[in-house]
């Protein structure tokens, strides 16, 4: 690929900003105003891998975090204020975390060698790779990859489901789903891990924050029926 000066980025930029604005006279003003994504898209920071190009969407339409081999660490209060801004602030009705064949970042946790400080934030995919060791008997080194990639995303799903975020806004009824995509370099094409987690009772019960009887009281229609509103007769 040819190396860019910062000259061309800057008339590449304006070009696609006056192309916008030709298409509609009101974007950049509008946008200006206000963002209302609808989601929040977590993924690896691979410049193969860019969340609006991927899934047609223009700026506003989604917010993005994105780290090493798309990782969601509890201790990291750089994912969880996205997380937090992302859920409560924007109230985003899906979080989408995608992982991509190929990963270097999940490549290279397969491997026994030292990167640097990466090898710290790698060995959260070690983890991910003990925790399912048993699957990975009989696999060559390039499908061991693509499986690490896919069961990577499916524990950062977990991970983001876990979160004292996302359970809140389960508790007080906000709309919200959780998805774990995967994609493939090769083609361009997102392929959906039918992961899709959308309320508390979809999570192991010790990762629960609020019991149910507490979510169950909660509800909307439970809370039409409280007794200092009694129910028509
Ligand atoms: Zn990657």
């Amino acid at each position: 690929m040819p190396h860019r000066s910062l000259e061309a980025i800057f008339a590449n930029n304006r070009r696609w900003a006056d192309a916008l604005k030709a298409e509609q006279p009101d974007f950049f003003k509008t946008l200006a105003e206000q963002q209302a994504p609808d989601y929040l898209w977590i993924g690896c920071a691979d410049s193969r891998v860019p969340a609006n190009e991927i899934m047609g969407l223009l700026p506003g339409e989604v917010f993005v975090h994105r780290n090493v081999a798309n990782v969601v660490v509890h201790t990291d209060f750089n994912c969880l204020s996205v997380i937090q801004y992302a859920v409560d602030v924007l109230k985003v009705r899906h979080i989408i975390v995608t992982g991509h064949y190929g990963c270097g970042g999940v490549s290279a946790a397969l491997e026994n060698r030292t990167m640097g400080l990466i090898d710290n934030w790698l060995r959260n995919i070690k983890d991910v790779y003990t925790h399912h060791q048993h699957l990975f008997d009989h696999l060559d080194s390039h499908e061991a990859c693509d499986l690490l990639c896919e069961l990577n995303v499916c524990e950062q799903v977990d991970h983001v489901c876990h979160t004292t975020i996302v359970q809140d806004a389960w508790k007080r009824g906000q709309p919200l789903t959780v998805h774990g995509l995967v994609y493939s370099l090769e083609d361009g094409v997102l392929h959906d891990l039918s992961v899709n987690v959308s309320a508390m009772e979809e999570i192991p019960t010790i990762y629960r924050m609020y019991n149910d009887q507490e979510i169950f009281d909660r509800l909307p229609s439970r809370r039409r029926r409280l007794p200092q509103d009694p129910e028509p007769s």
